[in-house]
């Protein structure tokens, strides 16, 4: 395994380009972080064209729980999102001027929230609160595996990521989307390898079909 967390954004920039997440506002950032938990980023953008306005936590108080479950519906597992986004609603205003809260502390009170787990906390930490939060999702995982990059969990594969490059929110929110954008794309459950710009360092394109079987497969991705 040759190629520097650098080498990989750089690959995936002059692939893709530029990529920003685009939230009108932190809460918004929430929402979408819960939403987009094993639904496309596509749907997440329609439902939120058609209902972001209200999706504000006063807006979500008003409503009631009924109303988001059927506003969210395509998002899917439309139940434990609402309550999420219910709960995150009633929490949120108490946080909204984090300044002297550290990262840790926040990630621990999402935690405490149902329906957040260490991803979609990692999620508000980056792209509502601006932290220097690198994300491990599925399908970085998937990504790094067939590569070849070795790890173990999820901090090491954080480890690797972050080395070399800066630390910042906004880098890091769009390295996260150029990884989204290529696992969607290419590197999905049934690979694209042939042109891919990564096969001249990926450990995956030069092995068997059996060795495939059982490499870092995110189950439920596409
Ligand atoms: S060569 Fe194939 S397995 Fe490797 S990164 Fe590209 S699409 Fe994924």
């Amino acid at each position: 395994m040759k190629i520097s967390s650098k080498g990989i954004l750089e690959t995936l920039s002059s692939s893709y380009g530029i990529s920003e997440w685009v939230s009108f506002t932190p809460f918004t950032a929430m929402v979408q972080a819960v939403l987009v938990q094993q639904s496309s980023w596509n749907t997440v953008v329609s439902v939120m064209g058609e209902s972001g306005s209200v999706l504000t936590p006063a807006g979500i108080q008003e409503m009631g729980e009924d109303e988001l479950r059927a506003r969210i519906r395509r998002c899917g597992l439309e139940k434990g999102k609402a309550a999420a986004i219910m709960a995150l609603a009633a929490w949120y205003p108490a946080h909204s001027h984090p300044s002297e809260e550290s990262s840790l502390s926040l990630k621990k009170q999402l935690l405490s929230i149902k329906g957040i787990g260490e991803e979609t906390a990692d999620f508000i930490l980056l792209y509502a609160y601006s932290r220097p939060r690198f994300i491990i999702d599925a399908y970085t995982r998937r990504f790094s595996g067939r590569l070849g990059i070795p790890f173990c969990s999820d901090d090491e594969l954080r480890a690797y990521y972050t080395c070399g490059i800066a630390e910042d929110s906004v880098l890091y929110g769009s390295y996260h989307l150029l990884l989204l954008e290529h696992g969607i794309r290419r590197c999905g459950r049934k690979p694209l390898c042939s042109g891919c710009p990564f096969s001249a360092s990926c450990a995956f394109d030069r092995s068997s079909d059996a060795e495939r079987i059982g490499m870092h497969e995110g189950d439920n991705l596409p």
